[in-house]
């Protein structure tokens, strides 16, 4: 779900490396539907997912009768469930219905969309429990602790682990001051010094909302309260993550920076595949440096431990309100330097935070982006 963009890409890719492993049932994508058609004619997909209803018809004709064309959330949802295997790479909220599904028909979820489980924590760890439902982060962070995890205590919350060490790159602003990140414009955040993504993702790194989702992402995968994980800036991007005991060793899982490993890793879970991709070269030097996150200039990483503290809504609150400023940053309708301080306009403005249901949910969710919104017409 979510095939033409760049962690659907890099799926394909890896299911062309392994084509006796796997069969691709179904892809679904956003908007780019020529390109999608040619996946499901690539692949001999049967059933094919578009979130906009006026791309239905188009697709219907690129296609032809022999394949079945679903639309929306529900469409990509009953695709979700009718896999063994999902991949949400959807982007942002829209991927909500893939996971809770995914999940309701107790398939494994390998999840590439950290928005939809942040902002719905408590709801997915509820359909979490259905028999022989499994999450599996694609997110290269993520699946370093995954990794590292291995030889964890199997007990609730992992009481042998003193801390998790997520890993951040810094983006392409480590080391600027306040005064000069004020003037950051949004081509400079779009130049990420050692990963190729998606424009989302990409600004959420320079900003670095992107490891506080991620802060959030971890304690809700792994069962971990956010104050038992740490950011480590870590520029050269070759450590993912680590996983520091409670004797005091620390567990990193290393490779160069290629999500094709992370999401074989997934695919092929318990199996891994014979690839090189992200290989590594100690017969030259090699230096991997760590510092500590600029928290005083990266404000968005103490928001989302705010976010983590009060719990409830506030997640959903804080992805979501991201969400509307990064697409307004995108559109150049606000600065690189707005972003961060109109979430935290929303993040104020957060009273009450009950999250029981996905109405409640849903309603928070709009309730933030209305919030998002104004903030940036106040601009
Ligand atoms: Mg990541």
């Amino acid at each position: 779900m979510g095939a033409t963009g760049s962690i659907g890409r890099q799926t394909l890719d890896v299911l062309r490396s392994e084509p006796d492993s796997f069969n691709l049932v179904s892809v679904a994508a956003g908007t780019q539907i020529g390109k999608l058609c040619e996946i499901a004619a690539e692949f001999g997909v049967r059933r094919v997912g578009v979130t906009r209803p006026e791309d239905f018809v188009a697709t219907r004709e690129l296609l032809g009768d022999h394949v079945e064309v679903v639309v929306g959330g529900d469409g990509l949802a009953d695709l979700a469930a009718d896999a063994d295997i999902v991949v949400n790479a959807v982007v942002g909220f829209a991927g909500l219905p893939v996971t809770m599904a995914a999940l309701a028909a107790g398939r494994v979820l390998a999840l590439a969309n950290k928005e939809s489980f942040i902002a719905a924590a408590p709801l997915v760890q509820r359909v979490r429990m259905t028999p022989g439902a499994r999450v599996l982060p694609i997110d290269s962070e993520h699946c370093a602790i995954y990794q590292c995890l291995a030889d964890s205590s199997p007990e609730p919350g992992h009481p042998d682990v003193r801390r998790l060490l997520l890993t951040a790159s810094g983006g392409p602003f480590r080391g600027w001051s306040k005064v000069q990140l004020a003037a950051a414009t949004t081509q400079e955040a779009l130049r990420h010094p050692t990963w190729t993504m998606g424009p989302k993702i990409t600004i959420d790194s320079s900003t670095l909302m992107n490891k506080g989702l991620e802060v959030l992402e971890a304690s809700a995968l792994f069962g971990i309260e956010a104050n038992r994980i740490s950011v480590v800036v870590h520029p050269q991007s070759i450590v993912h993550s680590m996983v520091e005991y409670v004797d005091g060793s620390v567990i990193a899982q290393l490779s160069q920076p290629d999500m094709r490993l992370p999401i074989a890793y997934c695919l092929g879970r318990p199996v891994r595949f014979d690839h090189s991709w992200g290989a590594m070269d100690f017969t030259t030097e090699l230096t991997l440096s760590f510092e500590p996150p600029d928290l005083d200039a990266f404000a968005a990483i103490p928001l989302a431990y705010a976010a983590a503290q009060r719990g409830g809504a506030a997640p959903a609150w804080l992805s979501a309100a991201n969400e509307v400023a990064v697409a307004s940053c995108l559109h150049g309708e606000i600065r690189w330097a707005d972003i961060v301080p109109v979430v935290a306009t929303v993040m104020d403005g957060l009273d009450s935070a009950p999250l029981e249901t996905l109405e409640d949910l849903i309603a928070h969710d709009e309730l933030a982006r209305r919030r998002a919104r104004s903030a940036i017409s106040a601009l």
